[in-house]
């Protein structure tokens, strides 16, 4: 495996990295970045920086006016990205619609990619995915789908309730797993262009995080008619495949993007352990504060390697599931811990809105749950280490 990073790769990260810092950041305080995510208001201003700086769509492919990125190439690039929340979302790679972006690439028609991806990835639309239920219905455990597609005419009847669907409210589509049969396993996905009086969203929920445009939406669906040119893929069975399709790489994704933020938490932590001073010198001078920070370096580098790793698998061809669970789990709990330690070096000023540190650390820990919680992870690896299926 070859370390080095490319040249191109290194002056895209530099640009992107000088485009966050110089353009993004100094909207981190503006008031359109709500508890429900940015605003579609403050997103497109973003995009439009973005634009002005020749980097969008940057990752999407040549074809949608990007540069095609390996997996190896977006782990560059989107650490860089990720060193403000608002990074990903002005350079148009944040979740869901750059996992939603690679699912359709991968699996939608001719028509379904002219009508839906091409907008999509050119950066004129958003969409969200529609998988999780309130319980009994599928989380976790997909197969505990609840929603329903009953065959009407030359389509479906949709019928069921799905919650903490990112970006529901204002997408263009969504992409809505249902079930199309009795059997364990028959799942389908479908695409229904919003809004769809039959698409209720409820309500956009209150959460821990707000780093999403649109905010987590619990969403009803009530007698949601599609035609059968609405089906994604195949009918039946295959609708869990597909979701994996999109989660394996998406989940690698989240984990570029939030090592970006935990460097940047990384690096005003360090800045301040060598200015403010304790007991009569700086506080990086105190062991206790220099093995933190040292701690911090050893998780974002075993993180950065995990990620190089299973981003090298996927661009041999490889599924890299294993390998995408562990880099999930490691990466999440390390980042997790980066935003923890570099908060507590701040002192006081680390529980306050002054750094982002704060905000950082409250976000970063919902990716312990979405795209599988650790435990989900960790028992699916303990299965296959017992199975003999590690290699
Ligand atoms: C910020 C955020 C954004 C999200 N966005 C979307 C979205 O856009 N679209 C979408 O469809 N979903 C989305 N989700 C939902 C997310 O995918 C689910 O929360 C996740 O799959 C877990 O499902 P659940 O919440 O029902 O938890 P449950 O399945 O009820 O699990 C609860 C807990 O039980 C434990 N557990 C479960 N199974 C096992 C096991 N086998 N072994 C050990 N422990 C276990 C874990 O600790 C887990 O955290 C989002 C969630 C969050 C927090």
């Amino acid at each position: 495996m070859e370390f080095a990073v490319p040249e191109e790769l290194q002056t895209l990260s530099a640009r992107i990295g000088t485009f966050v810092r110089d353009d993004i950041i100094p909207h981190e305080h503006d008031p359109r970045w709500t508890s429900h995510g940015p605003t579609d208001d403050l997103r497109e201003e973003l995009n439009g920086k973005a634009k002005t700086a020749g980097l969008f769509p940057f990752h999407v492919s040549k074809g949608y006016g990007g540069l095609g990125l390996s997996h190896f190439g977006k782990a560059i690039a989107f650490e860089a990205a990720g060193y403000s929340m608002l990074g990903p979302i002005a350079l148009h790679c944040a979740a869901p619609d750059e996992g939603n972006i690679r699912l359709l690439e991968e699996v939608a028609n001719p028509e379904q990619k002219k009508r839906f991806l091409e907008p999509l990835a050119k950066g004129e639309t958003r969409s969200c995915f529609c998988m999780t239920e309130p319980a009994p219905g599928a989380g976790s455990d997909p197969g505990q789908l609840q929603t329903t597609a009953e065959p009407d005419g030359n389509g479906f009847i949709l019928n069921g309730k799905k919650w903490l669907i990112s970006g529901a409210e204002g997408a263009a589509f969504a992409i809505i797993m249902a079930r199309t049969g009795n059997g364990e396993g028959e799942a389908t996905l479908f695409l229904t262009e919003l809004p769809n009086p039959a698409f209720k969203i409820e309500q956009v929920i209150d959460t821990l995080d707000s780093s999403f445009t649109g905010g987590h939406a619990s969403v009803s669906n009530e007698g949601l008619r599609v035609s059968g040119d609405a089906v994604l893929g195949e009918v039946g069975r295959k609708g869990f495949r597909y979701a994996q399709v999109r989660l394996a790489p998406a989940r690698l994704t989240h984990c570029m993007r939030w090592l970006g933020s935990a460097i940047r938490a990384h690096d005003i932590a360090t800045g301040h352990a060598r200015s403010r001073t304790a007991f009569g010198k700086p506080l990086g001078a105190h062991e206790g504060v220099s093995f933190m920070l040292a701690d911090n370096e050893m998780d974002i580098h075993m993180a950065r390697l995990a990620i190089w790793h299973t981003a090298w698998l996927l661009d041999k061809g490889d599924r890299a599931s294993a390998q995408s669970s562990m880099a999930k789990v490691f990466c999440s709990e390390a980042i997790d811990r980066v935003a923890d330690r570099s908060l507590q070096i701040l002192g006081g000023p680390g529980i306050t809105r002054d750094t982002i540190v704060e905000r950082i650390y409250r976000e970063s820990r919902a990716f312990r749950v979405y795209d599988g919680p650790s435990e989900v992870h960790r028992w699916a690896l303990g299965r296959r280490v017992l199975e003999g299926r590690m290699q």
